[in-house]
């Protein structure tokens, strides 16, 4: 195997959406930067998911309504999160934590925190998306969630009152107006909710391909390697890879749902979880009107986004597992069924689902900070259901905390001190 010695001031360990977009606005500060990445473009959740830059995700899944719904998920019968009953006991931290989250105080205060981040997530994608050259990939549709019955739509008043307490628009559609928006959708729907400050991402996997382009002509060093130890040392950090190692000033962790491999052997136990899902593509039935937007089915819990020339990216919900676990397409197969009487769908168009795993916080706050004992380690990671959307602003405020500028966003929510329940000296 290769050995190989480099120097740079900061190596950032994952290259997903979070990684690359701290990776390039390290770089834009001047700064040397070497990215360690094995380079598996679909080992990247950053690579699967639905596309959704939106101002209004500012929820967390710990909802209020979580604990009535708790016996239908530890049966599985719920179509949106399916939990595996031994996993939960393996990560009882973050359980314990998610379960404690599940109440309408934390949860308006979790969407405090979220609602900067949110904010500043699209003009962020947008500078990226330019700068990247991929401006056609961020398209300014909005999203739609939809409410099958009136009791569900009820269901959602208390998240329509926070959007409103943080001025996001909202617009509410009966049946016969989200269908003038939308013919493509087949199914009956009692209620809808436009999010109109919203863009979506046509190719997540492109984005991700042009970003490592632009960090590259910027004269940032890209590694295809896999980090296999951070090790404090003199004046910085020694960080141990595959085939050789770096040596830095400067560290930033944003390894997406494997944050916790590297952290640990520092003495760093997070309540951290993976939340894993799947997608596949279908083409829409030739005879079917396009689909112009996401759009979340809150009754299936599934998601369905237009990728681009005729396809549809079917997502799934939420199954808590061991990231590493085989895969069970049952959920993604419910999801497709659904779906297909949502939209008139045609043939799947890939062999198998894709699996992902959503790098998980149980409060649904990233982890943005300093790492409390170790100077010059920054922990970029556990992004859950917002990290595509929010990697670049996450970016940015990495590369603030790098350079010791006023983070853009405030950061104090997303210390890593508040997920380390049981830290070793
Ligand atoms: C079904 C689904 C739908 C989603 N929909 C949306 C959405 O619409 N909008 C949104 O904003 N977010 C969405 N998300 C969430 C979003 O995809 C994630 O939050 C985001 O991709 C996390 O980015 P990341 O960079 O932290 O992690 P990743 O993209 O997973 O990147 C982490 C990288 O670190 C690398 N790595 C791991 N260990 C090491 C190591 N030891 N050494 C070197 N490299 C390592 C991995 O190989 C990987 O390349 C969705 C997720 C799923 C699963």
């Amino acid at each position: 195997m290769q050995q190989d010695e480099q120097t740079a001031d900061i190596v950032v360990v994952g290259g997903g959406m979070v990684g690359l977009a701290s990776a390039i606005a390290l770089r834009e500060r001047g700064l040397d930067v070497v990215l360690c990445d094995p380079g598996e473009a679909r080992a990247r959740t950053s690579f699967g998911n639905a596309g959704v830059v939106s101002r209004a995700s500012i929820f967390p899944m710990a909802s209020p309504g979580l604990w009535r719904r708790l016996p239908a998920y530890l049966r599985n019968a719920d179509p949106g999160l399916r939990l595996r009953r031994r996993h939960l006991l393996r990560v009882l931290p973050w359980t314990a934590h998610f379960l404690a989250s599940a109440r309408g105080s934390a949860w308006r205060r979790a969407a405090g925190a979220l609602a900067p981040l949110t904010a500043a997530a699209y003009p962020e994608h947008r500078r990226l998306a330019d700068r990247a050259g991929v401006p056609h990939l961020l398209r300014e549709t909005g999203w739609i969630k939809l409410y099958r019955t009136e009791a569900a739509f009820a269901g959602a008043l208390l998240e329509r009152e926070i959007l409103a307490e943080h001025g996001i628009p909202a617009e509410i559609l009966d049946g016969a107006a989200l269908r003038d928006l939308e013919p493509a959708l087949v199914r009956p729907f009692a209620r809808a909710m436009l999010l109109p400050e919203t863009a979506s991402v046509g190719d997540p996997g492109g984005l991700v391909e042009a970003c490592e382009r632009l960090f590259a002509g910027l004269g940032g060093r890209s590694l295809r390697a896999t980090v296999t130890g951070l090790r404090p040392e003199a004046g910085g950090w020694s960080v141990r890879h595959d085939r050789g190692g770096v040596r830095a000033r400067l560290v930033v962790l944003a390894t997406g749902a494997a944050a916790g491999e590297l952290a640990r052997p520092l003495g760093y136990r997070f309540a951290f979880a993976a939340e894993r899902g799947y997608h596949r593509h279908y083409a829409l039935h030739p005879d079917s009107p396009p689909l112009t937007r996401p759009v979340y089915d809150t009754g299936a819990g599934s998601i369905l986004s237009p990728m681009g020339e005729g396809r549809v990216r079917v997502l799934s919900g939420v199954e808590v597992d061991d990231r590493l676990a085989p895969p069970d397409y049952a959920q993604i197969e419910a999801a497709a069924r659904a779906a297909a009487g949502t939209v008139r769908l045609g043939q799947p168009l890939d062999n198998r689902p894709w699996l992902g795993a959503r790098p998980s916080t149980p409060d649904g706050l990233p982890v943005i900070g300093p790492a409390p004992r170790h100077a010059g380690l920054i922990f970029a990671f556990g992004h859950g259901h917002i990290g595509l959307s929010t990697g670049p602003i996450t970016g940015r405020l990495v590369a603030d905390l790098a350079t010791g500028r006023a983070p853009a966003v405030p950061v104090a929510p997303f210390a890593p001190e508040r997920l380390l329940r049981w830290p070793r000296p």
